[in-house]
């Protein structure tokens, strides 16, 4: 979807088409000034939007992709755990007997500084890990020798991470998701909050990739603001795996490098506010460089 800025691009998508095709799939009326809608076969409709994942410090890059109760119950079935008594319970950094006593297991505590607004620094004593000293104790040894307690786990990126979770299939597998998202870079206890809006917006699909997705229709509103050029061609590649797996994928976009990159485009103007809501051209690339209606097609 393309068009300047008020030409109607966001009341056809998300205000028309997406609450249509949100009533559709669950059986209700459909919004009072769409007259029809035809969608056969689409049973999902996702929009993936850049705001933060969650205010919530105790959500992390772990949590949030499904691996941190997978890895708890793999410490629970080491020896040192069960040395200690230690169940998979033990490791949430939440509500576990092994949670840092003086953050509560946030990572950081609120200090009070007199005449000034509380500020948050990195708890002293678990250094921001969320974890008391015992949970140190209980380490894991993968296949090649290599032994690592939860909380020194928890700090190493996803890169890193993968090579020392090869032998844990389900934890490896996630992970690999969220490196083929352009995430590996990002700390496996970082907290989701501290994000910026890509990063929040790439790791809301790590749930989403790798499955069929031939009943989904995902919309994304200007995902590139923002963005380093590196990162778009990230999501350029997001956006093609999901199209691989069968899904219709939306983008209402300014930026020159993804309109290039679609299949089909539909130009809305041709200005904006009393001068737009029209359909102006739609088609392909190509298609849209040749209309001389079409001011998307003169910059392209
Ligand atoms: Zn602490």
């Amino acid at each position: 979807m393309t068009g300047v800025s008020g030409s109607g691009k966001t009341t056809l998508i998300l205000e028309s088409l997406v609450p249509a095709l949100e009533a559709l799939t669950t059986g209700k009326a459909l919004p009072n000034h769409v007259k029809a809608v035809t969608a056969e076969g689409i049973e999902h409709v996702k929009l993936i939007d850049a705001t933060p994942i969650g205010i919530n410090i105790r959500s992390t890059v772990a949590t949030y992709a499904n691996v941190h109760d997978e890895l708890r119950k793999i410490y629970a079935r080491t020896q040192d755990a069960k040395d200690r008594g230690r169940k998979a319970s033990a490791f949430s950094y939440n509500t576990g007997e092994l949670r840092c006593p003086v953050c509560d297991g946030t990572g950081s505590v609120s200090l009070d500084v007199q005449f000034l607004p509380d500020v948050d620094i990195p708890c002293p004593e678990c250094r921001g890990s969320r974890y008391a000293k015992e949970a140190w104790q209980i380490r894991h040894m993968n296949r090649s020798g290599e032994a690592l307690s939860l909380p020194e786990l928890m700090a190493l990126d996803v890169n890193t991470a993968l090579g020392f979770c090869k032998d844990m299939k389900l934890v490896h597998s996630r992970l690999e998701v969220l490196q083929s998202l352009g995430l590996g870079y990002l700390t496996l206890g970082e907290e989701t909050p501290s994000l910026s809006g890509g990063e929040a917006q790439r790791l809301k699909l790590a749930s989403e990739m790798g499955r069929l997705q031939t009943d989904s229709v995902f919309v994304f509103d200007e995902p590139t603001i923002g963005l380093h050029p590196l990162d778009v061609q990230t999501l350029l590649r997001v956006f093609q795996t999901l199209i691989e797996n069968g899904a219709t994928v939306i983008v209402i976009e300014h930026d020159l490098d993804v309109i290039r990159n679609a299949d089909y485009i539909i130009d809305m103007g041709p200005g904006g506010g009393e001068q737009g809501g029209r359909v102006v051209a739609c088609g392909t690339p190509g298609e849209i460089q040749n209309n001389k209606d079409s001011i998307t097609g003169t910059f392209l």
